[in-house]
């Protein structure tokens, strides 16, 4: 039997205090909703800003697009924030727009179940409390769930080991044998970091990234203070950041077959890169990519490169055969012996995520079986039939361009569309129809044909895109313009209304 703790009935409980869930918040204050709770695990806001501490860290999207349209920041330090300016950024967002009130830190969530009869969520977080709300929306993040590798005897390590999302900032490096597993996104950032301190560095590669020029630079004292001046300065920056990164992506990626040269394009800036940058043809042979620019997430670094041809530093392409007590032995039976071993793995995004906590809803349908045994799926990537008043807004297809604000503010458009017409129809119960869900997915499906995940040469780039079908359905394969103008524009009758009496659906 439920133990009710909290016996309120909250208009809604968001799980996530990144930015997904404080935009989430926002939205829901602008249509009127004040009684929110957001549930965090953490035991503080900012999400990856929070989790995330590993020297280097930085934003690989130019700032003045990595943040809320609807408030900028023209006190950016870079061009590329620094992972701290990031996290200050989310406190004065939530001072700003009254959000601390709602936060609840270090409460873990394990699972959501809709009750037909209240028509509200259960929410059970740890320890055995219910929250309870109106609405329930999930903002838990893509790359939330740290991935340790499945490698025979990391435990025996005696060395020190620490995965990048959980980085000590007193862990000794100073001229230590350090050795660091990955080459993401994330290891791009640290490897240069490291190799400056360690004294001797090995990296461990099982996949090449593909890495462009960053085009990083402080912000003049001149250009900041236009920026707080003439608002429309930065709105133009922005404006020409995220038309740069849309182009990349439409053109790019996601029009693969019919733009082949633009791929290309990507692929020769990438590859003119590292020529400039390592001159060891063995060297750089081994840092190319074999699959087509894309399948994986590319990054930018001008210093990533230049690490290799450092004398105390190593790229090992050899795989790994286990870990023992003083390093790593490889597959041909070398050795490294190591003091500090660090992971730079990445995270699971599609066995520990979508869902990240088990959400229930009406008849039982439980959303990870779901989406497991048919297809991942989630309506405009953000609502799914028979899961009344649940807005998961890290659901498949919902990821629009390159910056998450993008995906952010097209959720709360599609949000703030949704709640204002359930006002108007004096509706408390709004659930996608099983047919639009399916249309949508439809659509999506053919639209992935045309992209470099299902049209390129992907089969060797081991993507965190692909979910354990094979399928590309992590980004939505549109323009962000055109996700934006659907989250305005839905057909509002792909949505059933009803009022709480009669809350048990029958579509
Ligand atoms: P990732 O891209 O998933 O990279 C994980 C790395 O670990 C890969 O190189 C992977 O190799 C390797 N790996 C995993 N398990 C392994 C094993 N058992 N043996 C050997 N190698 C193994 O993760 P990430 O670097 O943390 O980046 C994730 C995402 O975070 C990025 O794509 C990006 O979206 C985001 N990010 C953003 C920023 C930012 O500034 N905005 C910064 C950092 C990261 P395989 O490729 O062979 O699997």
């Amino acid at each position: 039997m439920t133990q009710l703790q909290d016996t309120a009935i909250h208009d809604a409980v968001i799980v996530g205090a990144g930015f997904g869930g404080m935009g989430a918040a926002i939205e829901l204050h602008r249509q009127g909703y004040d009684d929110l709770v957001i549930l965090e695990r953490e035991d503080d806001l900012g999400g990856t800003w929070h989790v995330n501490r590993y020297p280097g860290l930085a934003v690989d999207i130019p700032s003045s697009t990595y943040s809320y349209s609807f408030e900028p920041n023209p006190h950016w330090s870079r061009l590329f924030a620094p992972g701290p300016e990031l996290k200050r950024y989310a406190e004065h967002v939530a001072d700003k727009y009254g959000l601390r009130r709602h936060l609840r830190f270090g409460t873990v969530v394990e699972g959501a179940r809709w009750d037909e009869d209240s028509a509200t969520w259960e929410v059970r977080v740890e320890g055995g409390e219910v929250v309870r709300g109106r609405f329930l929306l999930t903002a838990t993040g893509f790359l939330s769930q740290p991935r340790l590798p499945d490698i025979a005897g990391i435990e025996d390590f005696a060395g020190t080991v620490v995965h990048t999302t959980r980085w000590d900032d007193d862990l000794e490096l100073e001229g230590r044998r350090v050795g660091i597993i990955g080459t993401g996104a994330t290891a791009v950032q640290l490897i240069p970091e490291l190799a400056k301190v360690a004294g001797h560095l090995t990296v461990y590669q099982r996949t090449p990234i593909y890495v462009s020029p960053k085009l990083d630079g402080p912000v003049p004292g001149i250009v900041r203070a236009a920026f707080a001046k003439v608002p429309l300065t930065q709105r133009a920056t922005r404006l020409v950041g995220t038309s740069i990164l849309e182009l990349l992506m439409v053109a790019g990626v996601l029009h693969f077959r019919d733009l082949p040269w633009a791929n290309a394009t990507g692929k020769r800036v990438c590859e003119a890169h590292l020529r400039r940058q390592v001159r060891d043809p063995e060297l750089r042979a081994r840092l190319t990519p074999d699959y087509d620019f894309g399948c994986k997430r590319p990054t930018f670094s001008n210093t990533y490169y230049p690490t290799f041809t450092k004398p105390h530093v190593d790229l090992e392409t050899t795989s790994i055969d286990h870990v023992d007590a003083g390093g790593i032995v490889t597959a041909d039976g070398r050795r490294t012996d190591l003091d500090v071993l660090v992971l730079a793995t990445g995270f699971d995004l599609w066995e520990a995520n979508f869902p990240a906590i088990e959400v229930v809803g009406r008849e039982g349908r439980n959303l990870g079986r779901w989406w497991r045994e048919n297809r991942f799926c989630a309506y405009e990537g953000i609502t799914i039939p028979r899961f009344p008043n649940f807005f998961s807004l890290n659901s498949p297809y919902s990821y629009s361009g390159l910056s998450y604000f993008t995906t952010i503010e097209t959720q709360m458009a599609h949000l703030g569309r949704l709640l204002r017409t359930m006002r108007k129809r004096g509706a408390d119960v709004v659930e996608v129809t099983e047919e639009a869900n399916d249309r949508f997915l439809d659509r999506m499906t053919g639209l992935l044909g045309n992209s470099v995940f299902n049209a390129g040469s992907c089969a060797t780039a081991r993507s965190y895109y692909f979910n354990q079908h094979g399928e590309a359905v992590l980004l939505r394969p549109t323009s962000t313009l055109s996700a934006a103008r659907e989250a305005t524009r839905f057909p509002l009758d792909d949505y059933v209304y009803l009022r709480k009496e009669v809350a048990a659906l029958s579509v």
